[in-house]
């Protein structure tokens, strides 16, 4: 059965590249969960990827494009409880992310509902990664990397935010257009995204205090 698209429609009223991107995320999530399935039965047995479990967010990189990186900061800033924002902030402003990615938040993904592609397309059967384990090296047939064939959908929600016309997005997906602009979650400048969740807390709280001078006048 199909699951619902993630929404934020007050958010997405503002910014159509979230739109796009959420729209891209499903495409990639409904097309993992079908070929998981398949997989578990081709196999015969069932992937090894629980929830709580985190190596494959340890010590790896993590390749993501423009949009998939806007959408963290978007996220982290405007949607993430500012409790939550409170224990990432340590985190962002240390640069931290060689040892671990910067947001896994007490053993879980603090970025969850945007998570980059790389984070809902990597899989492994046979049992879950031992911690430092690389299982490309260690049992490559274990990997399993999902949603591949849907690459060319996920495109075409993709490559007009780049500014490119429909004539021109299959073959720039064929060249791999969005790969080549990609970027290492480490090598960004994480550290901005505690500006950001500042000014978005000046705003909201900018905008309550406009509508209860509103109530009270
Ligand atoms: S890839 Fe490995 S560490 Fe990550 S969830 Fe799957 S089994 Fe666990
Ligand atoms: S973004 Fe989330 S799922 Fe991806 S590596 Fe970081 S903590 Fe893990």
């Amino acid at each position: 059965m199909a699951t619902a698209r993630t929404t934020y429609p007050e958010h997405e009223a503002r910014h159509p590249w979230l739109v796009r991107l959420l729209n891209a995320y499903h495409i990639s999530d409904e097309a993992a969960r079908a070929e998981i399935a398949q997989e578990e039965a081709r196999r015969g047995e069932a992937v090894a990827c629980r929830e709580g479990c985190r190596t494959c967010c340890q010590g790896q990189v993590i390749p993501l494009s423009d949009f998939e990186a806007l959408g963290l900061w978007w996220f982290a800033a405007e949607v993430m409880p500012l409790e939550v924002q409170a224990r990432l902030r340590p985190r962002l402003l240390a640069g931290r992310g060689d040892e671990e990615c910067v947001f896994l938040l007490d053993g879980g993904c603090a970025v969850y509902p945007l998570r980059p592609f790389v984070c809902r397309q990597y899989f492994v059967f046979g049992r879950a990664c031992a911690p430092g384990e690389n299982v490309y090296e260690t049992r490559p047939r274990d990997v399993f990397k999902a949603a591949l064939g849907s690459g060319r959908d996920m495109a075409w929600e993709l490559l007009p935010l780049y500014g490119k016309g429909e004539e021109d997005i299959d073959r720039l997906f064929e060249s791999g257009y969005v790969s080549r602009k990609g970027k290492h979650l480490r090598t960004l400048p994480l550290e901005n995204i505690v500006i950001h969740m500042d000014a978005a807390i000046a705003r909201k709280s900018a905008r309550n205090i406009t509508a209860s001078k509103g109530r009270n006048a």
